[in-house]
């Protein structure tokens, strides 16, 4: 396999040192030695050393979230996301991709999602033709939300309606690339959408990015591969949290007790903790989680869940559980992605997203 010599670097001294292993949370899950950060470095160091065969790895490539939480914690610097989105983006070149993951890129390619959807439901859509105008503002809702979590994109577009902002969404919004990115880390194809989602971006002067998930790629990812937004690009919650300070929205705080789920986009890549909490504690009373900010637990995903639903389940209660641990019965996420995949499995806890606080549902 041709890799990078930075990548091998950080593949051949990342091994067996533990720091991070018990902090990933699909290995969390699974208890599976083979999706801690140190056994996947391992296996690319065989393939890259011929010892086996691409194929063999491409599962276990696949049964990481790319959260970055090894990364955070691996005192060393070396980076395991790194080695393995490079990993994927080879195994496309060379062919090698699991037939499951295929699937998904090309309906990505085809459709703009991973899931080939082409259609919303029909609430979502009316909302989007009401704000179809061009105004500065647009508000980016991403593919999670409008095709697999329509009911919350409705809520996201309802809040800023409540707060009496002017603004645009697109009927036929750009995918923001972070899909492919997943898929098939930084292969042409992927910053081809990026590109096209940046031109379409820079018609408004303010992007509200409403996925943590997209926010983390405009924001982030596209400055990495050299792409330029022409707009002030800010993300849902520190948008939200900003009306609030600005009296457009009215805090009525509840005294409902509830914990945050802190995405890792936000905490760990953009460094965005505590516009949300103040969103939070202007309609609840916030108590916190062990792992919290940047050290946060992620609670799962749509995409992953296409093509390993047990696993993901398996997250999303390990999550539950560190809320019910600090005797939590109600969980704010921030994250549409991280509220479907909580919402399949709670049974005892309730989770509700930014949106139901402020719009009192
Ligand atoms: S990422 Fe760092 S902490 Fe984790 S196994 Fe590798 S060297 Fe150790
Ligand atoms: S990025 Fe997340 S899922 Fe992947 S190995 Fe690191 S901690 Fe585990």
């Amino acid at each position: 396999m041709i890799m990078s010599e930075k990548c091998k670097q950080h593949v051949d001294s990342c091994r067996f040192c533990w720091m991070c292993h018990h902090i990933c949370p699909i290995g969390n899950a699974t208890g599976q030695e083979r999706n801690t950060a140190r056994a996947r470095a391992l296996g690319i160091s065989l393939v890259n050393r011929e010892a086996i065969e691409l194929e063999e790895i491409m599962d276990n490539i696949y049964e990481c979230c790319t959260c970055g939480a090894c990364v955070h914690d691996c005192t060393t610097g070396w980076d395991p996301v790194m080695f393995t989105k490079e990993t994927r983006l080879q195994a496309a070149l060379e062919g090698k991709l699991p037939e499951y993951i295929n699937t998904l890129v090309a309906n990505c390619l085809e459709t703009g999602n991973a899931y080939g959807k082409t259609e919303t439901c029909s609430t979502l859509a009316d909302a989007i033709k009401a704000h179809s105008a061009k105004k500065d503002t647009l508000l980016f809702l991403g593919v999670d939300a409008k095709f697999m979590a329509c009911e919350q994109a409705n809520k996201a577009i309802k809040v800023l309606d409540k707060a009496g902002v002017d603004f645009t969404v697109l009927e036929n919004e750009a995918p923001s690339g972070v899909q492919l990115d997943f898929l098939i880390g930084a292969a042409n194809e992927t910053k081809a959408q990026m590109e096209a989602c940046a031109k379409a971006l820079g018609e408004f002067k303010t992007v509200v990015v409403y996925d943590p998930n997209d926010a983390k790629a405009i924001k982030q990812l596209y400055k990495e591969y050299g792409i330029e937004v022409n707009a002030n690009v800010v993300t849902y919650t520190s948008f939200v949290a900003g009306l609030l300070k600005d009296g457009k929205l009215e805090a009525k705080n509840s005294g409902k007790a509830v914990v945050f789920q802190d995405p890792y986009q936000l905490s760990r890549d953009l460094e965005e903790t505590e516009e949300a909490r103040e969103i939070v504690m202007s309609y609840a009373v916030l108590s916190e989680m062990l792992l919290n900010r940047a050290e946060t637990v992620w609670a799962g995903n749509i995409l992953m869940a296409q093509y390993m639903p047990e696993v993901i389940k398996l997250v999303a209660k390990r999550r539950i559980f560190n809320a019910t641990s600090v005797g939590a019965n109600a969980i704010v996420t921030a994250c549409v992605a991280e509220y479907v995949s909580l919402k399949a499995v709670a049974e005892d806890v309730e989770i509700i997203s930014l949106e139901d606080l402020i719009l009192g549902e």
